[in-house]
């Protein structure tokens, strides 16, 4: 069989290796970058760190003793992924800096693929791994094209600059933004963060693992697996079952924890106020930080409040009239989170597109298959449990089910498998109704939430997600075998 991956990020990577290792020896993979690693490749901000600890953040068959934080910085990722991908070969599978831009379903049962470069292929099977937090997000500010400075996404870093005479201004107060306070914040000539909404920081020790702990690691590959299957458990339990219900227990314990940490290293009371969220804990991504509180307290360094007015040569005008003086900006505001596959251009079964399918929202069965595309799979698709668990965990897991259904083709019991249609709207309406007792749904604003406020995100426990991968229902997938 012929597979297309598109995306060589973490879940290209894992696809690649996998399929290859199952034997299938017809797979490329398309990359419109020059290397791999995705997500790592393009946050290259200071302070850049993974938030899941590094130990469950690997591939469980490439468990890495040399992690050198409990929560690695994002340079040492992004060489994690680009060593795999060396070892496995996926290099010289893919094609880089070539951007697939049309996936047409041809009737004689398989797919066409187009690319930037004119490229075209035909393959029996796509695994689309494009990334969920891909294209950047930025707020359209009046008088954006008259800073004099510069001005950049936080993903798209200018690493030409020099910071330590310049004074900076990050807009955002998500993971990215803390993680930019604290590496930037009191190290250059003066710091603004302005501030929309204030978030429930949860303070987390960042301990390095010392030269004789990461020998022990490579002595004793056991030990990994042991580490690496303890922080699953711990993660589950302590944080992706809690925020799936606004009720529970570890919910308390968060929210606890993270009122001590404002109280305690706030001293400052209208600091203090000013960086008091009036939601509930964990409704937004919960942001975790040993140092955030300190970093803001940090010389040369203001929180901003007052609402962004716009944006002149010189700085930010808030609408308080205040002009805050600033040589760079940072747009620390997120991504478009229901891009998924698009702007590629899918045209599925009898000519349905895409764009039409998704033209309310993005959804899919189980995040993986859409009826009417058959042979079409995503990993960190649609409505999946992108902000409870561990995405590597859950791309294995996905991916192990696919590969369920792509044995399915490869046995030639069927030709054809997609999402049933009302297996598809059914999985959706409990999707819906389940996430009503999340705790995204409690009162904030957030990137989770789609048009109708409602998160579009997993919203049952780990356990479930991994009963479900388990093994795919038949009875939900619409199977055609050969005549
Ligand atoms: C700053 C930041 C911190 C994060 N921290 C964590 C964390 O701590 N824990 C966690 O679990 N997750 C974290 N995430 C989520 C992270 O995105 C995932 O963990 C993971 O890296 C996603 O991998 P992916 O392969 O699905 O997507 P990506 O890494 O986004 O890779 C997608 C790839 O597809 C390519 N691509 C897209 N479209 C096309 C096309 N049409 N043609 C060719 N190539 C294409 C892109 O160039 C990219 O290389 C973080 C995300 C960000 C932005």
């Amino acid at each position: 069989m012929r597979f297309a991956v598109i995306g060589a990020g973490m879940a290209g990577i894992l696809s690649a290796v996998k399929l290859r290792e199952a034997g299938f020896d017809e797979v490329t993979v398309y990359e419109k970058a020059d290397r791999v690693g995705g997500t790592w490749r393009e946050n290259r901000y200071p302070g850049v760190a993974c938030d899941v600890p590094s130990h469950l953040y690997s591939y469980s068959f490439e468990l890495n003793p040399q992690w050198s934080h409990l929560f690695s910085p994002g340079d040492e990722i992004q060489k994690y992924f680009e060593s795999v991908s060396s070892k496995y070969g996926v290099e010289e599978m893919t094609r880089f800096g070539d951007e697939v831009i049309e996936c047409e379903w041809l009737e004689r049962g398989c797919w066409q693929i187009r690319t930037r470069s004119g490229h075209d292929a035909e393959v029996d099977v796509i695994i689309a791994a494009t990334g969920v937090l891909h294209h950047p997000s930025k707020p359209e500010i009046e008088g954006m094209d008259d800073f004099g400075g510069s001005m950049f996404h936080s993903a798209r870093w200018d690493h030409d600059l020099d910071l330590d005479n310049a004074r900076v201004g990050v807009i955002g107060t998500g993971s990215t933004a803390t993680q930019i306070t604290s590496a930037l914040a009191g190290n250059v000539a003066h710091f603004d963060l302005f501030q929309r909404t204030a978030q429930w920081i949860l303070p987390q020790e960042n301990p390095a693992y010392d030269e004789s702990q990461r020998a022990a690691f490579a002595d004793d590959p056991k030990s990994l697996e042991d580490i690496h299957q303890q922080f699953s458990t711990i993660f589950a339990e302590g944080f992706a079952d809690a925020v799936v219900d606004a009720d529970s227990p570890q919910i308390h314990l968060i929210a606890d924890a993270c009122l001590s940490n404002l109280e305690e290293n706030v001293p400052d009371g209208e600091l203090k106020e000013s960086l008091r969220p009036d939601y509930v804990a964990a409704c937004k991504r919960l942001v975790v930080s040993p140092d955030f509180y300190e970093a803001i307290q940090r010389p040369r360094t203001s929180l901003v409040t007052s609402g962004i007015d716009r944006i002149e040569k010189n700085g930010i005008r808030t609408v308080d009239g205040v002009l805050h003086e600033l040589d760079v900006i940072v747009f620390a505001t997120g991504f478009q989170a229901d891009a998924f596959m698009r702007p590629m251009n899918v045209i599925g079964r009898n000519g349905i597109e895409l764009a039409e399918v998704w033209t309310d929202r993005p959804n899919a069965y189980l995040s993986i298959s859409i009826p009417e595309f058959p042979n079409l799979f995503m990993l960190n698709g649609p409505n999946g449990p992108v902000g409870n668990f561990s995405l590597i965990e859950v791309a294995e897991l996905q991916f192990d089910y696919i590969f369920q259904l792509i044995q399915c083709l490869d046995s030639g019991d069927a030709t054809e498998v997609s999402a049933d249609p009302a297996a598809t709207r059914s999985f959706e309406a409990d999707r819906v109704e389940a996430a009503k007792s999340t705790v995204w749904v409690t009162g904030c604003r957030s990137w989770y939430l789609d048009d109708r406020g409602i998160p579009s995100a997993w919203p049952w426990k780990f356990s479930r997600f991994q009963e479900e991968m388990a093994a795919p229902n038949m009875d939900h997938w619409d199977v055609r075998s050969p005549t």
